[in-house]
C-alpha cells in the first residue's frame, strides 16, 4: 500500500532516536535487560513545584481551548525568560507557544520554505532537522565536522555552503547529539559571514541552554545585526524534565509568529491548557531550582567520559551541556566482532544492542556516520553497568 501514501510521507525518513526508543521498548517487553542510552530525557520527576501548578490548573477548570498562540500569562512569562536569560527582548505578537520544540520548529519551516530551498544544517545536527527540511520540500545541506574540529564548523565553511538558493540555516547549541556549545565570539563570526547574505534566516534551537557545564550558553538574536531574522526556539522539556508534557515556544519576527499562529490554527490549536499552566510555574522559578538536575548530569559526564575513555577505539571530546557524549568509533569500521561486521556506526550500534543489550543511536542520522550517540541521562548504577557490558562485548 506505499503506493497509495503521499509522496510527502514516503520522502519522510523515521525518526532514528524514537525508532531506537521504540526498539529497546519492545525488547524489554520481551523480557531482555536492555540498558536504554537511545532517548534524550531527563530520567527526574518533573519537580513537585510545577506538578502541583498543573493539579492547580486542573481544579480551577482549565480545560477548554486556549489561545492558539498561548495564553496571554504564559506568554508574559517566557517574555521575562527571554530577557532574564538570553538579553532578548520580545512583544507578546513575537511569541507563540507550540506542543513541543518540535513543533515549533516544525511550524517555522512549514511557513518559510519553499521548494527548492536549502537549508544548512552545521553537522551533527539533532535528526528530525533535515526530516522537517524534506517535509518543507526543501533540500538539507549539511556542513561537516568531526571530533577533530570539536563538532565545531567555521565561517569559512559556512561561506562556502551558502548558494542563491540558501533559505535558513538549523543551528543548535548546546548541540544534540555532540554536546559542543558555540563560544559568543564564534557566534559572532558566524554572524559575520551572515550579514552578507540578508536573505539568510536562522533558528536557533536554544532547549538545552541550560543544560551546560560552567559556559553560558549565546543566543544568535543577541546579536544586533541577527535579532530581525532570527527564531529563538526553546522549551521546558529538557531543562525541567517535562518532555512529555510537549511545551515548547518561539521568539521571532512578529510576521513569523503571524504565521506560525495561522499554520497552527488549522492543524493543532493551542497547545495543552493544563502543561501551559504548569509551564508558568517552571519559567517563573528561578534557575536554582532546577541545578540539582544539571549537577548531576555534569558528575554523571565526567563519570561516562572517563569510563568510556579507557576502552580503546573510542575517541572522544568533552562536551560542554546536554547530557550526551558522542564518541568516534571509526577505529572499528572493517573490523569483525563476535561475528558482527561493523563496517559504519549503524553496525556498532546494532552490536552493541545485540551483544551488550546497549540500546544508542548510529551517528549517520545526525549527519556524523563516525559516531554514535550515548545518552547519560540515566542512573550511575546503569551507566556504571552500560560500560562494563560495552568492555565485555569488546574484549
Ligand atoms: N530530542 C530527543 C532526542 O534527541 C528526544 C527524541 C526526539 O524527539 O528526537 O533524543
Amino acid at each position: 500500500m506505499k503506493d497509495q501514501l503521499s509522496n510527502r510521507i514516503n520522502s519522510l525518513p523515521v525518526s532514528a532516536t524514537l525508532a531506537m526508543a521504540a526498539k529497546a521498548r519492545e525488547l524489554k517487553a520481551e523480557g531482555k535487560d536492555i540498558i536504554s542510552l537511545s532517548l534524550g530525557e531527563p530520567d527526574f520527576n518533573t519537580p513537585d513545584f510545577i506538578k502541583e501548578a498543573a493539579i492547580q490548573a486542573v481544579n480551577d477548570n482549565y480545560s477548554s481551548y486556549s489561545p492558539v498562540d498561548g495564553y496571554a500569562d504564559l506568554k508574559d512569562a517566557i517574555i521575562t525568560k527571554f530577557k532574564r536569560d538570553n538579553g532578548l527582548d520580545y512583544k507578546p505578537s513575537q511569541i507563540v507557544v507550540s506542543t513541543g520544540a518540535k513543533q515549533s520548529i516544525a511550524n517555522i519551516a512549514m511557513v518559510l520554505l519553499n521548494p527548492g530551498d536549502e537549508v544548512l544544517l552545521p553537522a551533527p545536527y539533532w535528526v528530525s532537522y533535515s526530516a522537517i527540511a524534506i517535509l518543507g520540500e526543501a533540500t538539507p545541506v549539511e556542513i561537516p565536522s568531526s571530533i577533530d574540529t570539536d563538532f565545531k564548523i567555521t565561517p569559512a565553511q559556512l561561506e562556502a555552503a551558502i548558494t542563491p538558493k540558501t533559505k535558513m540555516i538549523f543551528f543548535n547549541s548546546p548541540n544534540n547529539p555532540s554536546g559542543v556549545i558555540y563560544s559568543e565570539a564564534e557566534y559572532r563570526a558566524l554572524a559575520k559571514v551572515l550579514e552578507k547574505h540578508p536573505n539568510i534566516y536562522v533558528l536557533s534551537d536554544e532547549i538545552y541552554e541550560h543544560i551546560n557545564y560552567g559556559q553560558k550558553a549565546f543566543s544568535f538574536a543577541a546579536i544586533e545585526s541577527m535579532y530581525d531574522r532570527t527564531i529563538t526556539v526553546n522549551g521546558v522539556a529538557k531543562a525541567f524534565a517535562m518532555t512529555g508534557w510537549r511545551i515548547g515556544y518561539i521568539g521571532g519576527p512578529e510576521w513569523i509568529a503571524r504565521a506560525c499562529n495561522k499554520l497552527q490554527g488549522q492543524i493543532t490549536s493551542g497547545a495543552n491548557c493544563i502543561a501551559q499552566r504548569a509551564t508558568i510555574a517552571a519559567l517563573e522559578a528561578p534557575i536554582s531550582k532546577i541545578k540539582y538536575m544539571v549537577d548531576e548530569f555534569h558528575k554523571r559526564r565526567d563519570m561516562i567520559l572517563d569510563l568510556l575513555g579507557k576502552i580503546d577505539g573510542f575517541k572522544l571530546n568533552i562536551p560542554g551541556g546536554a547530557f550526551y557524549v558522542f564518541p568516534d568509533i571509526s577505529a572499528f569500521f572493517g573490523k569483525e566482532i563476535k561475528g558482527h561486521k561493523i563496517n559504519c556506526a549503524s553496525d556498532f550500534s546494532l552490536f552493541l544492542l545485540a551483544e551488550a543489550n546497549i540500546a544508542t543511536v548510529s551517528g549517520e542520522s545526525f549527519g556524523s556516520p563516525n559516531c554514535i550517540r550515548i545518552s547519560y541521562a540515566a542512573s550511575e548504577a546503569q551507566l556504571r553497568e552500560a560500560v562494563s557490558r560495552i568492555e565485555k562485548a569488546l574484549a
